[in-house]
């Protein structure tokens, strides 16, 4: 403890550990050893059944953490999706939406306290299935996933009075296509509104991030939400595609790509389909030169390596006030050399595998873009795994609202760090962007804090903080980043119609 004291007077936090262990210091290896029970195979889930693919087609499920093959999973075609949409409007017209809305929020406790009791098996698949490490999984995914069922279990006999005079119903059937990055989280964020309202759902998760989905299935037998009222069909884009465009959705929810939002707006257009897009974003983080810079140092490593940075309203562009721009760059770097990259099940990991060999593939484009941009690239010696798909923390200096690492979203572990001198010039280059979903500032000023909150075009601010969630808190986007909410009472609205 003295040593301590003496030497951390003199030393930088990240120097400390060397100074006091010498060069052979390291973490011991603190592997987390919970049985996932991933079966050998899954079938779809259809009319509360696991049942095999009409054509019988299935594809690999892989560990993103070394290549090896965790599980098959069933392929849904035209056929299953028919299936799977006949089955859920069977439950609606004769079980769900006779179900009172207390015995429907009775229902949702049981699942999210189901989740809770298997939350530690849970967060070892999600990790080993989609590659975060097991401490965000435990820590973070599967708490939030409960806590998204607890919360629209407490609303399924309270929303009606949320709408005074008038009638609120459901929609019917809703379809609703997810990704790979918070998988169980974003299964939650869509079905715990969609079922508290009345609704019954067919559901599609991302191809690489099945798993989790399928033990999913086995929590709402177990909760005896009756069969039909929650169909998953699992499969690639093309299942995305029949399930978004089948006739009997009356609505679609989705989160992803701009891109595949922009196909779904399309393919949508006329067909009387409620349509809410979550898609991506590319968030300004604000520093200022009166910020608490400790806090806001860990705030920004953690706006943007938090689930190696496949986030959606990550902190990736970073904008720091000119006058401590130096000591910002300085800091973050050091606190990039201590981030420990590698076995997504060690409880001392920060930064886990990559999503998929494609995700690794985008990231290194645009990090080499960036190089050839002309934009300076950081990245601390770190010794990658051999097997597996990883990338090591990347901070760009240098970098100018043109560059394409300033404009695209590059979701991965990849910081760009841009300057200025106003508020008025943070605001302007924070905004200047086709994405609108998140932004973060830090200031001691309450003052600026809402006259920045005020003036950025971003579904979600946050002050002093970043990447905080709560189920009781609206989340969406603007511009290129989509509509509609999801979380909160705004999140009711998008799933029922008033009559
Ligand atoms: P994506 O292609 O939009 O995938 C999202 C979901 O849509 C997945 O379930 C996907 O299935 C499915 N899908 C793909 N093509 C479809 C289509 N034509 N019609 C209907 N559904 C379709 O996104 P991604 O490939 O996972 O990631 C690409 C980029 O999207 C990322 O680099 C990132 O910029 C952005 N993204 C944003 C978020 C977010 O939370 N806003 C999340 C993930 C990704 P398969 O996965 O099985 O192909
Ligand atoms: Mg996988």
């Amino acid at each position: 403890m003295a040593i301590t004291t003496t030497l951390a007077g003199r030393a930088t936090s990240a120097e400390l550990p060397r100074l006091i262990f010498g060069d052979r210091w390291d973490y011991d290896p603190a592997p987390e050893s919970a049985d996932p029970r991933i079966a050998p195979s899954y079938d779809l889930f259809i009319g509360g059944r696991f049942v095999p693919s009409a054509e019988g087609e299935s594809f690999d499920s892989i560990n993103p953490a070394d290549e090896g093959v965790l599980t098959r999973i069933a392929r849904a075609n035209a056929a299953d999706v028919d299936a799977a949409y006949a089955a859920a409007d069977k439950a609606y017209a004769r079980v769900w939406r006779k179900t009172s809305p207390r015995d429907r929020g009775k229902h949702l406790f049981r699942v999210s306290r189901l989740l809770q009791e298997r939350a530690r098996e849970f967060a070892v698949a999600e990790s080993m299935d989609g590659g975060k490490p097991i401490r965000e999984s435990r820590d973070f995914d599967l708490p939030m996933a409960a806590a998204h069922f607890f919360h629209y279990a407490g609303w399924a006999d309270k929303f009606a009075y949320a709408v005074p005079g008038a009638r609120v119903e459901p929609l019917g059937v809703v379809g609703q296509v997810i990704p790979w990055n918070f998988p169980l989280l974003m299964l939650a964020w869509k079905l715990a509104p969609a079922l508290a309202t009345g609704n019954c759902v067919v559901l599609k998760p991302a191809e690489t991030t099945s798993v989790t989905a399928m033990k999913f299935a086995e929590i709402l037998n177990e909760a005896e939400i009756p069969p039909g009222v929650v169909n998953i069909v699992t499969g690639g884009g093309e299942t995305g595609r029949l399930v978004v465009n089948h006739p009997k959705a009356a609505k679609i929810a989705f989160t992803g790509s701009t891109e595949v939002g922009r196909e779904i707006m399309r393919s949508s257009a006329g067909s009387g389909k409620k349509l809410t897009l979550e898609l991506g974003g590319k968030a300004a983080n604000i520093v200022f030169a009166d910020a608490a810079m400790d806090q806001a140092v860990e705030g920004i490593i953690n706006g943007i390596f938090f689930n190696q940075g496949h986030v959606c309203c990550a902190g990736s562009r970073l904008l720091v006030q000119e006058t401590v721009a130096e000591e910002i760059i300085e800091r973050l770097k050091h606190r990039l050399a201590v981030l420990r990259v590698g076995n997504p099940l060690d409880k001392n990991t920060d930064i886990g595998a990559i999503n998929s060999r494609a995700q690794l593939d985008r990231i290194e484009e645009l990090v080499a873009d960036g190089e050839r941009e002309g934009a300076a690239k950081y990245q601390p010696a770190c010794a990658l795994p051999e097997r597996g798909w990883y990338y090591p923390p990347t901070l760009f200096t240098g970098v100018t609202q043109s560059h394409r690492i300033a404009r695209e979203e590059i979701f991965g572990p990849v910081l760009s760090v841009l300057t200025f001198r106003t508020p008025e010039e943070a605001l302007a280059k924070a905004n200047n962007t086709c994405y609108g979903l998140s932004a973060g500032v830090w200031t001691e000023k309450g003052s600026l804090i809402l006259k920045m909150a005020r003036g950025l075009r971003a579904g979600v601010v946050w002050a002093n903080t970043f990447n905080q969630f709560d189920p009781a808190s609206p989340f969406g986007g603007y511009k290129e980043s989509g509509f509609g909410r999801e979380g909160g009472l705004q999140g009711i609205f998008e799933y029922v119609k008033t009559v």
